[in-house]
């Protein structure tokens, strides 16, 4: 990884500098990237001898990325963002800069987005985690995160209507893994060299089907890797002749990808998820932003599994949390705590949310995530008991009975969850909410009149 200082502002010959340690570390382009309103990345590419410029003053990108919908179809159904007019500007995070292991001739960074004038820009989605995180800080309470991805793959020019998945032997036997050796030794060696921790690798439940754990961060880092992490296994996979989907279903009814978002919380280094007296370990705070998330958890999840290939992927029995509930280690459950062991210690306690995809915008499903849980934690909110069984195999009166419902299954419930949800709405902010409305609205009315196997195919390549 090649660390280099920030340079906005900076003076020319420091632009150079930068231009020229790329340059001779065997750079010929840096790829900015960010992640649009469907959790698809976007990015701008400048040859090395650009990048200190653009280090400095960003570059130029037309503001409708906000509202491209998952198909790349710009709908004009947001009055601010409705001409083809204007222009904003997209600055490299310099510091988080990296060679790719396995790109040699490229650099990655990830881009905030600021209008013309440098000011700040509404529709920026790492400045809306920017802000919960500075939110938490200001509380005195600091946020860990931590993405599963869940991925499939494919041989590369397997064009059949379903793509053949590379293995179908048993889930998480070591054969799974045998069968892309080559390319499982390029991927974990070049996250390691990307400077991604990496928890765990293994082959998954589904043909097909692998997942990697990205080791807890800062929200921001994690979100920043979770981007770098899907740039680093296309690489190895297209390396190795295979091609890897991230959708939140590949194939109609076979388990789908979650992209898991795992949280803790502590105050002064204590952690809020352990070492209390409530269940599982909980203290009252800890508890408190559980039954935050549980509170606002369908606008949550109209944020964290968006797309409708999520929608299908959420179905009861199939580990994905369709049901508004948490639970201790339930794998049934949208909100599973991983308490702590005398074993694992106090900072192995989390909260994973289930129902998150790749079709997440990384950026604000943390972003939403934290607002709901710190509000738990303002509001003093109390949980219920844990939910130890699986809610789909109740009836409607006993999961009533419980509190637990299932969450949104169409696009029009989870967008009147979202527009609802005060607190959620002010995490993303007016103007980002009603763009992401209107991604929605389009990718929906785009649906309307294809079969469920036919949208699920129409997002299989996009993450
Ligand atoms: N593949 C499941 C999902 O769609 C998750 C399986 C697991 O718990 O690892 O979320
Ligand atoms: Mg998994």
């Amino acid at each position: 990884m090649l660390d280099q200082e920030a340079t906005t502002g900076a003076p020319q010959a420091a632009a150079q500098t930068l231009d020229l340690d790329l340059a001779a570390a065997g750079v010929a382009g840096v790829t900015i990237v960010w992640a649009d309103n469907n959790g698809i990345p976007r990015s701008r590419t400048v040859p090395v001898d650009q990048f200190g410029a653009a280090a400095a003053r960003g570059v130029g990108v037309t503001p409708l990325f906000a509202v491209f919908d998952s198909h790349d179809t710009i709908t004009f159904d947001h009055p601010p963002l409705a001409t083809p007019s204007g222009d904003i500007r997209l600055v490299p995070v310099t510091d988080r800069l990296v060679h790719l292991a396995g790109q040699p001739s490229f650099a990655w960074v990830p881009g905030r987005q600021v209008a013309a004038d440098g000011s700040p820009w509404p529709y920026d989605q790492r400045g809306a985690l920017e802000r919960q995180v500075a939110r938490a800080a200001a509380l005195g309470l600091e946020l860990r995160a931590g993405y599963e991805i869940e991925f499939h793959l494919s041989a590369a020019g397997d064009d059949a209507p379903d793509p053949r998945p590379v293995y179908a032997g048993p889930s998480y036997g070591p054969t799974k893994l045998l069968a892309v050796d080559a390319f499982s030794g390029q991927l974990l060696r070049d996250l390691h060299r990307n400077g991604v921790p990496v928890g765990q690798f293994h082959g998954e439940y589904g043909p097909g089907q692998y997942e990697l754990n990205i080791a807890p961060a800062d929200p921001v880092t994690a979100a920043d890797r979770q981007l770098l992490t899907r740039q680093t296994i296309h690489a190895a996979a297209r390396a190795h002749g295979l091609r890897a989907s991230f959708a939140p279903l590949v194939t109609p009814g076979h388990v789908g990808n979650g992209w898991h978002l795992h949280t803790s919380i502590a105050r002064d280094g204590e952690h809020l998820l352990s070492g209390g007296d409530g269940p599982a370990g909980l203290t009252a705070d800890g508890a408190a932003y559980i039954a935050g998330l549980l509170r606002d958890l369908p606008a949550i999840v109209a944020v964290t599994a968006p797309s409708l290939s999520s929608l299908q992927r959420l179905r009861p029995g199939y580990w994905s949390g369709a049901y508004t509930c948490w639970g201790v280690e339930n794998r049934e459950a949208a909100l599973r705590l991983v308490p702590s062991t005398a074993l694992l210690g106090p900072a192995h306690a989390n909260v994973e949310l289930k129902p998150s995809d790749a079709a997440a915008n990384p950026y604000l499903a943390l972003a939403v995530v934290i607002a709901a849980g710190l509000a738990g934690i303002e509001d003093g909110l109390t949980l219920p008991d844990p939910v130890q069984e699986d809610p789909g195999t109740w009836n409607d009166l006993r999961r009533a009975e419980h509190g637990v419902h299932r969450l949104p299954t169409t696009v029009q419930q989870q967008l009147t969850a979202l527009l609802d949800n005060p607190r959620v709405r002010a995490a993303l902010g007016e103007e980002l909410t009603d763009a992401f409305r209107a991604v929605r609205a389009s990718d929906a009315a785009r649906a309307a009149d294809l079969d469920p196997a036919d949208v699920v195919r129409s997002y299989r390549w996009l993450y």
